[in-house]
C-alpha cells in the first residue's frame, strides 16, 4: 500500500532530517545531498508523490517497468535507471531514461552512445564500481575503473556524471562505511587523473545513508524508507 501525500511528506521530511544529521556530523552543506525516490515495484502513483514532494527524480531498477510508469506519470520528474542494464535493453534505456546510474562495461558504452546519437542526445550515466567487491553485485572492479572512464570520454554522446555503488549486505555497519570511503577515493583518485569533475557519488540506501553521506553521497537512493516494504 502506497502512503497517502501527508504521510509521504512526514517519510521524506524524516529522511531528509536523517541527510541533514549526517551533515552536520561531517561537516558537510546538507544542499549538497539529493534524495532520490526508488519508485521501483511500486505503482506509477509513487512518482506522483515524489514530484509532489518536490523530488527532482525517481529511480527504476528495471527498463520495461520504467518506461511504463513513465507514460502514466504526467507529473515533471527525472526518470533514472539504477538497476543492472542487459545491452539488449541498452537502446530503449537510452531513450527513455534522464539518467543510466548502471554502467558497468564498454559493450554498454558503445551502444549507449550510438543510441543516444540517433536520438540527438547526450546521455547522462554513472558509472557503477564494485567498490565492496562482492561477487553478487554487478559493477566494474575498483581495477577496471579507469579503463571504464577512460572509454566513456571519448564517446562524444556520454556525460559522465560521476560514481555509483551498492554496499554489500552485512550485519557489520562498517561494510558499508568502508564501501563508501572506497568510492570516494577512487572518485578524488579518478577525478584528479583525468581532470573531468565526477561530482555525483550515488551511494546510500534507506539502511545505511547515514554512513553514505559521512563519506561523501551526494545522491541516496531511497525506496522502502519512503514507499514502505516492497512485495
Ligand atoms: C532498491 C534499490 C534501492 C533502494 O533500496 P531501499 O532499501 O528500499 O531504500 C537503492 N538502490 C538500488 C540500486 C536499488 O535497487
Amino acid at each position: 500500500m502506497l502512503p497517502d501525500f501527508d504521510e509521504f511528506r512526514r517519510r521524506a521530511d524524516a529522511v531528509r532530517a536523517r541527510i541533514a544529521e549526517a551533515c552536520a556530523r561531517s561537516g558537510r552543506n546538507a544542499g549538497e545531498v539529493e534524495l532520490l525516490a526508488v519508485t521501483k515495484s511500486h505503482p506509477a502513483a509513487a512518482a506522483e508523490l515524489a514530484a509532489r514532494y518536490g523530488l527532482r527524480a525517481v529511480g527504476e531498477n528495471r527498463v520495461q517497468e520504467g518506461i511504463d510508469k513513465r507514460a502514466q506519470t504526467a507529473a515533471a520528474v527525472a526518470w533514472e535507471l539504477i538497476g543492472h542494464l542487459q545491452s539488449n535493453k541498452a537502446r530503449p534505456a537510452a531513450r527513455h531514461f534522464d539518467r543510466i546510474q548502471s554502467v558497468d562495461s564498454e559493450k554498454l558504452l558503445d551502444i549507449l552512445d550510438r543510441s543516444a546519437c540517433e536520438l540527438g542526445k547526450i546521455q547522462a550515466v554513472l558509472l557503477q564500481v564494485n567498490a565492496g567487491l562482492d561477487p553478487a553485485k554487478s559493477g566494474v572492479e575498483p581495477e577496471e575503473a579507469p579503463r571504464l572512464l577512460a572509454a566513456a570520454l571519448v564517446r562524444k554522446n556520454i556525460r559522465v556524471d560521476g560514481l555509483m555503488t551498492i554496499a554489500p549486505l552485512s550485519d557489520d555497519p562498517d561494510i558499508a562505511r568502508r564501501t563508501f570511503a572506497r568510492l570516494r577515493e577512487i572518485r578524488d583518485r579518478l577525478a584528479a587523473d583525468s581532470a573531468t569533475r565526477l561530482r555525483e557519488l550515488s551511494m546510500g540506501m534507506s539502511a545505511d545513508l547515514d554512513a553514505a553521506v559521512a563519506e561523501g553521497s551526494t545522491l541516496v537512493r531511497v525506496g522502502t524508507a519512503l514507499f514502505g516494504p516492497r512485495n
